[in-house]
């Protein structure tokens, strides 16, 4: 059995996300498992993959009816048949769906708990094989969880009713510890195969917020960032729901409400809503989230602070599920503790879990005040060691009035000076630090060195940040011959030893709000360039197609293989094959609507698709092989002859895209380029910057279409390269 093939054949995917395979080979050797992955680490998949392969029928237990229609729609489009049973089916339905069961038509079926107790339920279920139970959000099951459902407790009980004991699957993202016990024992899980996963999400920016005018900032933040994609806000009670609601309409946002004492139609309707993408903003109680797949949520903000770490670390962990950068804002004022500690006295405790609560309440208090690393803070939390102190993706560890700790980094800066025995120059010390391929690094055995590749997840931008700190400080001397070394100064060993502790006060790299990211100019991967007017069309065909349907549009295809396509151009039904996300039953439904935009779209703009995909693998193949520094180097040696964008796209075959990407390396890694040079007259260049500072960067086809005609795409990226370095 080849679960890569399933796994393409089904899904679309090309290989299995951490902990998924060894899951899913538990289940099909008949082993019970338990999965322990963050939102958005894939757990579905883990038990909808095995399902679509075993004999007999898997029941999906879940939460959440709501959303169960979802799940449905889903499978049905990746080809696994599956169905639902619950109190919004009429009893005619019920009787319709039973005898399709017992013909054997499913794959899944979904239920919630509650329905495990009915005697008719059980007696559909033991004349049937059924090969697998799989309990989904399991922590449902703990009293220590905040989604605590009693009737979670039943399925013990219900599993050892059946007739012949099948597979047992558990999934949660809890990183709890004490609930994860009793998360085994209370279901009686039997040796479970078990994986847990790392619970860090790097995508996600964390940030705390304090100012005295929540609204005003929550206005100025939705204005300028994300303007046009889902995000959720949490308020801690129904009526700040209600009030916020009405506040964001009146100034012409466009939000709905959600909250538990909402007449249950009217809930069901705004998260429809949201998830249909037919409003963009959710106002929400914590009674909203769990379950809801939506991959492409870009923010979650708490307008009010939650009730303890892990309510927080889910609420937020709602963003980006699809692994894109999203931001979780979470704004604290004294007041919030009040309203929480009087939530908490409402609530009627036994005096031991009231103290629980307050004592878990004021652990995220001290969250909202450290200058630490907020994720560092986070993972500590939940057990886990953080891989550095800052982690240049939260507020904190952006902050340029709060020094950084940069001790660790300093340290591997220094020994690799010292490894490389202190004969290089600062260019060299950055790529073995880097982890380079280059040929020279290469040549002279420097991939040998213990320091080497000891930075690779850091930019070279950062490493120098760090360096040139250190020879200002005077941890590094710089020999002034003509090719300047590095040499280590008898000071240097203060911090090598950890005698001396370092600090850096400003930028340094990473994320920072209101500046441009890399991934505006280039797109998420600097490889991946994305055609942007082809991107826009694909997805107002998929919003089409979807609204027709009357599905969420990523349950048609999710944003990543819309981009795969505005990348690659498929042209034929193998190629579209191989776009990530599209297996065999979505290339039969959609593979021919999606094949004629893109070939249309091609004739239209003389794009030679053969030519594009040659280039982005001559690419791809470059990155691999000759090391990026060659090929910039390549570039910026013709940009020193005088050379055109164009002309030097032609000699090097590749796009003028490509070109300003490999300039940009280039400067980045301290080489001079003017930039200016390629846009022509200055008026031109204030017309176009002026435009980008009124738009923001978020979107490069706003500002295009903000500007005449003639301004191409190009244009606007030269800008944005020049404007972030100059
Ligand atoms: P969870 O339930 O763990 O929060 P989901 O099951 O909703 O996560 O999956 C999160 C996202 O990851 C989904 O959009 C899903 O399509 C995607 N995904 C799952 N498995 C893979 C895989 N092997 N490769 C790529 N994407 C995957
Ligand atoms: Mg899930
Ligand atoms: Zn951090």
């Amino acid at each position: 059995m080849d679960l890569n093939r399933s796994l393409k054949e089904y899904f679309g995917y090309d290989g299995f996300k951490e902990g998924q395979k060894k899951l899913i080979e538990g289940i099909l050797v008949g082993r019970d498992v338990l999965g322990i992955m963050p939102t958005g680490g894939g757990k579905s998949l883990c038990y909808q993959l095995p399902a679509a392969m075993l004999e007999g029928i898997t029941l999906v237990i879940s939460p959440l009816i709501s959303l169960m229609k979802d799940q449905i729609d889903s499978l049905h489009e990746v080809g696994i048949e599956a169905a639902f049973i619950n109190s919004t089916l009429s009893n005619r339905e019920i009787l319709d769906i039973t005898e399709d069961i017992k013909r054997n038509r499913y794959r899944l079926l979904y239920v919630a708990p509650e329905r495990l107790r009915t005697p008719m339920f059980t007696q559909l279920l033991n004349g049937l094989q059924v090969d697998m139970v799989a309990i989904d959000e399991a922590h449902c099951i703990s009293q220590w969880g905040h989604d605590f459902r009693p009737s979670y407790l039943e399925i013990p009980r219900f599993i050892k009713g059946l007739k012949r004991r099948p597979v047992v699957s558990a999934f949660t993202a809890t990183a709890t510890r004490e609930i994860v016990k009793e998360i085994k024992k209370l279901i009686g899980l039997r040796e479970p195969v078990e994986v847990t996963t790392g619970f860090d999400r790097p995508n996600l920016y964390y940030s705390v917020v304090k100012k005295g005018d929540k609204f005003a900032y929550l206005l100025e933040y939705l204005r300028n960032n994300f303007q046009n994609e889902s995000g959720i806000i949490y308020c801690a009670t129904r009526k700040t729901v209600e009030s916020l609601v009405l506040k964001l309409q009146g100034k012409g946002i466009d939000a709905v409400g959600y909250h538990g004492g909402m007449d249950v139609d009217e809930r069901q309707s705004n998260q429809d809503d949201f998830i249909f993408e037919r409003k963009r903003i959710i106002v929400a109680t914590n009674a909203f989230g769990m379950g809801i797949d939506k991959p492409d949520v870009r923010f979650v903000i708490h307008y009010d602070m939650p009730k303890n770490m892990e309510a927080y670390y889910q609420e937020a962990g709602r963003a980006g599920r699809d692994g894109n950068p999203s931001d979780c804002i979470l704004m604290y004022s004294p007041a919030d503790v009040v309203k929480q500690k009087l939530i908490i006295q409402n609530e009627n405790l036994s005096a031991e879990r009231e103290e629980i609560f307050y004592r878990n309440l004021q652990i995220l208090v001290n969250f909202c005040h450290t200058s630490d690393c907020l994720r560092g803070k986070i993972l500590t939390y939940f057990g886990e060691e953080p891989e550095s102190s800052n982690c240049r993706n939260c507020s904190n560890c952006l902050d340029e009035s709060a020094p950084v700790d940069i001790t660790l980094e300093a340290q591997k800066v220094l020994s690799c000076i010292y490894r490389a025995e202190q004969r290089y120059g600062i260019n060299t010390i950055i790529e073995i630090l880097r982890g380079s391929r280059n040929k020279k690094i290469l040549e002279a055995g420097l991939d040998k060195l213990s320091t080497y590749g000891l930075m690779k997840e850091y930019s070279s931008h950062y490493v120098r940040e760090i360096m040139m700190h250190l020879v200002a400080e005077g941890y590094i001397h710089v020999t002034t011959d003509q090719y300047p070394i590095l040499k280590l100064p008898q000071r240097a060993r203060e911090i090598l030893k950890g005698e001396t502790k370092i600090f850096y006060k400003g930028h340094l790299g990473g994320r920072e709000e209101g500046h441009l990211k890399e991934s505006h100019i280039f797109g998420e991967n600097e490889e991946q360039e994305i055609d942007i007017a082809l991107f826009e069309k694909l997805k107002a065909l998929r919003y089409k197609i979807a609204s027709e349907k009357n599905l969420p549009a990523y349950v048609i295809f999710h944003e990543a293989a819309l981009k795969d396509m505005a990348t690659y151009y498929p042209q034929k039904k193998e190629e579209f094959l191989k776009i990530k996300g599209v297996g065999e039953a979505k290339l039969e439904s959609y593979g021919e609507v999606f094949l004629q935009e893109i070939l249309a779209y091609c004739e239209e703009n003389h794009i030679d698709a053969q030519d594009h995909r040659k280039e982005k693998k001559q690419v791809a193949a470059a990155e691999k092989g000759a090391g990026e520094g060659e090929r910039y180097k390549q570039t910026y040696q013709y940009y020193l002859q005088g050379l055109s964008l164009k002309e030097i796209a032609d000699k090097r075959g590749f796009t003028v895209n490509t070109i300003i990407n490999h300039l940009y390396r280039s400067a980045e890694a301290g080489e001079q380029v003017d930039w200016s040079r390629f846009i022509g007259d200055s008026y031109r260049e204030g017309m176009i910057l002026e435009v980008i500072e009124r738009l923001g960067t978020e979107k490069l086809k706003p500002i295009k279409e903000a500007l005449p005609e003639d301004v191409s795409y190009e244009d606007i990226r030269i800008l944005l390269c020049k404007y972030q370095l100059g």
